[in-house]
């Protein structure tokens, strides 16, 4: 049994993520291992996103599950077998490539192919997209567009931080409806000091002491009465993993940091707060909208007519 740091959780359900990708696809490792490379590494996805799956039925909890094109592709039955258990199966996109790095064209390809993947797979209409290295911002004022345009419903791309990979320090920190009616679902940040601070997600939650992860959390459920939404990928829950020896310090330094606790730092928050999936965190906004049957009659004009009233 997992110890719980606080009596009981706080009544705020917030909102839990996985980025499904593998090892060798994580952006700070791309200017070291080639796209060529990728059909002959040995993927490590499939065992990880059980083991996240095993994770989260033993604590009742569910997730979205940003899924890569490319990976559901190559292991559909993972795929069936996330949405089975109840999860909201949503994209990642196909191929990986930072929208900052795309064409409108390229990235509008890449938004379509992935949709009509995952939704071939799971028979259900897809909805939530996430942007490879949270690559929406300024630089690409049509990629919410796009976004709407190839079918989906809510954006959790928009990260508002200043980091040197990602980021959009003054964009804002909760869920928003875009001009286009598309909603943008940020993960969570803490203020402080006049700046924006991740809290709940990839390198900064296996850097930073749980402790503050929790404390950041709770101040966003109680003081400011908003949920969180937490991000991990399953790499991070698995430290057997192979080792990119040729890549820079500091990619490696943030890719192979505080692997081994990862799992423990989950459990314990997966104890110590409510989780469920994006979808029905955000019901409210997305007015009840949920993964439908694809060809569901009149399911995108009804979405859309919601969506444009
Ligand atoms: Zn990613």
């Amino acid at each position: 049994m997992i110890s719980s740091s606080s009596s009981s959780p706080i009544p705020v359900t917030n909102a839990l993520s996985i980025d499904v990708e593998d090892w060798f696809q994580v952006s700070a490792f791309s200017p070291y291992i080639s796209r060529a490379r990728w059909d002959v590494l040995p993927c490590r996805v499939e065992r990880n996103v059980d083991l996240l799956l095993e994770i989260l039925a033993r604590h009742d909890a569910k997730a979205t599950f940003f899924t890569l094109g490319w990976i559901a592709e190559r292991y559909p039955a993972m795929v069936r077998r996330l949405v089975a258990a109840g999860h909201e199966l949503a994209s990642h996109g196909y191929g990986h490539q930072r929208a900052t790095d795309q064409t409108e064209a390229a990235f509008k390809a890449d938004l379509t192919l992935a949709k009509t993947v995952l939704e071939d797979i799971c028979g259900l209409e897809v909805i939530g997209y996430r942007a490879p290295s949270f690559s929406v911002g300024e630089a690409n004022p049509w990629a919410h567009d796009t976004m709407l345009e190839t079918g989906h419903r809510y954006s959790s791309s928009v990260f508002p931080v200043a980091h040197d990979h990602y980021g959009a320090p003054d964009a804002p920190r909760f869920a928003h409806r875009l001009p286009n009616g598309l909603w943008e679902l940020p993960p969570a940040t803490v203020r402080a000091r006049g700046r924006n601070f991740p809290v709940g997600g990839g390198g900064w939650f296996r850097l930073m002491p749980y402790a503050l992860t929790a404390w950041g959390i709770r101040r966003i459920n109680q003081l400011e009465r908003q949920p969180t939404i937490a991000y991990f990928h399953p790499w991070e829950f698995d430290p057997g993993q192979p080792r990119v020896e040729t890549a820079n310090a500091k990619a490696r330094f943030r890719h192979y940091l505080n692997l081994s606790r990862t799992q423990v730092r989950l459990e314990r928050l997966l104890v110590d707060f409510r989780w469920n999936r994006i979808d029905t965190t955000f019901s409210a906004q997305l007015g009840g909208l949920q993964m439908l049957p694809v060809g569901t009659p009149n399911t995108l004009t009804h979405a859309h007519a919601r969506f444009t009233a």
